[in-house]
């Protein structure tokens, strides 16, 4: 059953271990790259749990809420719908574990200002890990255009995917 799982997951290998995408994360990613000219960045959070102390398994990841504003090279989230989100999660016993966005690039790197948003929430506290995980959703087709990272008080390690 595990096995199965992480067949069909897509798997990164980072510091902290394997993070395990479903394929309904990799849908929503997908649904969100900015194929055309005209297409605004967009973004959302993750959810899943801590299969062992080595594996995290994202299991959702959640679509811009109202109030985010969107451009074609900039993403704000609106961080009150967010928190409700990762109350209503808390719930379901899904952790927020992190964010991801999209850029117009095939290959996406984060720039300063995505990994110091993501380092300022890990210092908020409104976690329960000491690392998040940041997606970049690129315009290759995924896999092949994500970049995924765990970002901590030291910085930002990019994570490798498996094949
Ligand atoms: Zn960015």
């Amino acid at each position: 059953m595990y096995t199965m799982l992480l067949t069909e997951d897509v798997v990164f290998r980072s510091r902290f271990g394997a993070v395990s995408f479903s394929a309904e994360c990799l849908a929503v990613f997908t649904s969100y790259q900015q194929a055309k000219a005209t297409s605004r960045e967009a973004g959302g959070q993750l959810f899943g749990d801590i299969v062992d102390l080595r594996t995290m398994r994202i299991r959702v990841a959640t679509g811009p809420t109202r109030g985010a504003v969107r451009t074609r090279y900039s993403y704000q989230p609106d961080r009150r719908q967010e928190n409700r989100e990762i109350a209503a999660y808390h719930k379901k016993g899904l952790h927020y574990l992190g964010d991801w966005h999209s850029h117009p690039e095939p290959h996406p790197t984060p720039s300063a200002s995505d990994t110091e948003k993501l380092a300022a929430i890990l210092g908020q506290s409104r976690h329960d890990l000491n690392c998040l995980l940041m997606v970049i959703v690129g315009t290759s087709e995924l896999p092949g255009g994500l970049w995924v990272s765990t970002v901590t008080i030291d910085g930002n390690e990019e994570a490798v995917r498996e094949q």
